[in-house]
């Protein structure tokens, strides 16, 4: 660590290939590649990078949002969203860096979030040391940074201080090279203005080899944490168990079973909105109602709400209604009494007062039967049940909460749920978002469930290859974190020992490749599938006729000529550009000299998938 920390004599990075060798004194690659993405669009007011919409600010303006912050939420707080909104845009800038240098080396590619950095005015990056391999997950990145926006602003308004500033952009560091490698690297600044010293220094490395050092700066990247203020002893503790745990939402104890179901893991405005939420309810008596796509979570929520709850003492009972035939789930869920009208032979508790003291945590309500319904806004009314057979009622001291992925409006109009017991569910809702809205969750997410299958099935495999990042990155997660864990998992086994998961370990079954946004191509990489080059396959002859009536006008043919419009013609035009360009939009939207971003308008506005 001390002979790294010495000052650079010069802006070049010493490098070590993918290989493991080193590579010396390499520059950054010409920033012209970076900058013809960068389109302003001022008749429609729109700035591009990409196809990500950007925005000029005022370095001014910032900085008084920044004040007001720190006034009003205190510094601890206002260094946290900061943090985790640098932490954001970097992560967004990642999915551009194998774009945009699909065929260079590995730290020409890296190389483009510094010169992002720079180029969107943040601060100028200088490179130290630099050490990657996607594979093994090695990293080791130090940079100078140098007339920082952030640093400016603050010690205008504060002076010298004796903490580091640049929270924005350590947040953005840590998003880009998570993404980047696909497992959590954490950047501290070792040195910073705002302490008086003539320039900024940051040191970034994955977040296990840290150790205790990174603790408080982790704090920062978390959501929210579930117990009042998360204790730096706490984080410590998780650190050691894995940078999977370190980054939790939460504290709990790291067992092994906590690590093993607990997915409360991210640092993306939606997670983090759904953490304030469960920790803002946890402690009243209400009940919760999760919303969302399956496989998004939604019980590993219920979990921790009841966890951090005060009843967490008690019981934590789940039913998933849809997994239980409709002729038994009065009984499953209220108990049974034998005798009387049933032909039960034992009497039996349900899963309402097995929850007694506890919560009880309904998945899928929205396919409960008709008469279940009503029992069970009986039993939120009153906090009473029947068992089945029986006629005496039961008192039952129990927090519901239930969850669905159906639109449980739909539900009421179709008249197959109780608009009143809609009502009562619906004090609380919470919407858990999909994984396509938490992209820049991806990295933890993949590196906390890569941990869980490592130890489960006791394999020694070191992460996934850059081309498997890509396509994990870009695809759609129809399943969301279901999904991913299966994908993992199945990667896990069939990647050799002390290899890193390749993609053919991830996308075996034919299901992922049909049914989802991306399918893979030929070479491996990921190509939109069932989208433009399918089409055209059947649409050829349509280009055809399109091509002759334009022949026919511009050389003057004779006669009558098929009326054509000028919108069928650039239909044409846009489908043939996509079909050379083998599909790369970029590339077609070059040939027709208009922007990648006018081409998907363009496309989409045609109802072309793109
Ligand atoms: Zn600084």
């Amino acid at each position: 660590m001390a002979t790294r920390s010495k000052p650079a004599a010069s802006p070049r990075m010493s490098m070590v290939s993918p290989k493991g060798d080193c590579v010396d004194s390499l520059r950054y690659p010409d920033i012209a590649d970076l900058m013809s993405r960068l389109h302003f669009s001022p008749g429609d007011g729109r700035i591009w990078l990409g196809d990500q919409r950007m925005l000029l600010v005022h370095t001014g303006s910032v900085g008084a949002m920044r004040r007001e912050l720190i006034d009003s939420l205190g510094i601890d707080a206002a260094r946290g969203l900061l943090t985790r909104m640098g932490y954001n845009s970097g992560a967004r800038d990642a999915e551009l860096a194998r774009k945009a240098r699909p065929d260079s080396s590995i730290t020409e590619m890296f190389a483009v979030g510094p010169q992002l950095h720079m180029l969107e005015g943040m601060t100028v990056v200088e490179p130290v040391r630099l050490e990657i391999d996607v594979e093994k997950g090695q990293y080791y990145g130090e940079f100078i940074w140098k007339n920082c926006a952030e640093d400016e602003e603050h010690i205008r308004i504060y002076g010298i201080g004796a903490e580091p500033v640049c929270w924005t952009q350590i947040g953005y560091a840590s998003g880009y090279t998570s993404v980047f490698m696909g497992r959590p690297i954490v950047y501290r600044e070792v040195e910073c203005r705002a302490l008086g010293q003539s320039q900024c220094r940051i040191v970034g490395k994955p977040v296990e080899e840290w150790g205790d050092e990174a603790a408080d700066d982790l704090r920062f990247m978390q959501a929210q944490s579930f117990t009042q203020g998360l204790s730096a002893a706490a984080v410590k503790r998780d650190v050691r168990h894995g940078p999977a745990v370190a980054l939790l939402g939460g504290t709990q104890p790291p067992t092994p079973t906590a690590f093993g179901d607990d997915n409360m893991v991210g640092a993306s405005p939606g997670f983090n909105a759904v953490c304030h939420m469960i920790r803002r309810v946890a402690n009243t008596r209400a009940t919760v109602l999760f919303l969302g796509e399956s496989g998004v979570g939604k019980e590993v929520c219920a979990r921790t709400l009841h966890r951090i709850s005060a009843c967490s003492e008690g019981p934590f009972v789940a039913v998933n209604c849809a997994a239980i035939p409709e002729a038994l789930i009065e009984s499953e869920l209220f108990g049974v009494e034998r005798g009387g009208f049933t032909d039960a032979t034992h009497s039996r508790p349900g899963r309402f007062e097995r929850a007694d003291d506890g919560t009880l945590f309904l998945d899928e309500i929205g396919i409960l039967s008709l008469t279940a319904q009503g029992k069970l806004l009986r039993a939120l009314q009153e906090g009473e049940i029947e068992r089945v057979g029986d006629t005496q009622t039961r008192r039952v001291n129990v927090r519901v909460i239930a969850a669905t992925n159906l639109d449980l409006k739909d539900e009421i109009r179709a008249g197959r749920f109780r608009e009143d017991l809609y009502f009562r569910l619906n004090v609380f809702p919470i919407r858990v978002p999909s994984l396509r809205e938490r992209r820049e969750d991806l990295p933890v997410l993949l590196n906390h469930t890569l941990h869980k299958y490592r130890e489960r099935h006791a394999r020694d495999v070191t992460g996934f290859t850059g081309r498997a990042l890509d396509a994990l990155l870009s695809y759609g997660w129809p399943g969301n974190i279901r999904e991913m864990e299966n994908l993992v998992e199945r990667g896990v086994i069939l990647a050799p020992d002390g290899g890193a998961i390749d993609i053919g370990h991830l996308f075996t079954s034919g299901e992922t490749i049909d049914a989802q946004m991306f399918g893979l191509g030929t070479n491996g990489s990921l190509t939109p599938s069932g989208s433009l080059l399918d089409q055209q396959a059947g649409g050829t002859g349509e280009v055809e006729r399109v091509v002759r009536k334009v022949n026919d006008l511009l050389m003057g043919a004779s006669g009558d000529i098929d009326p054509t419009s000028l919108d069928d013609i650039e239909t044409a035009l846009l489908k043939s550009a996509v079909q050379r360009a083998q599909g790369n939009l970029s590339a077609a939207a070059r040939t027709l000299g208009i922007t990648r971003p006018q081409l998907v308008y363009r496309l989409k506005s045609r109802g072309l998938r793109v």
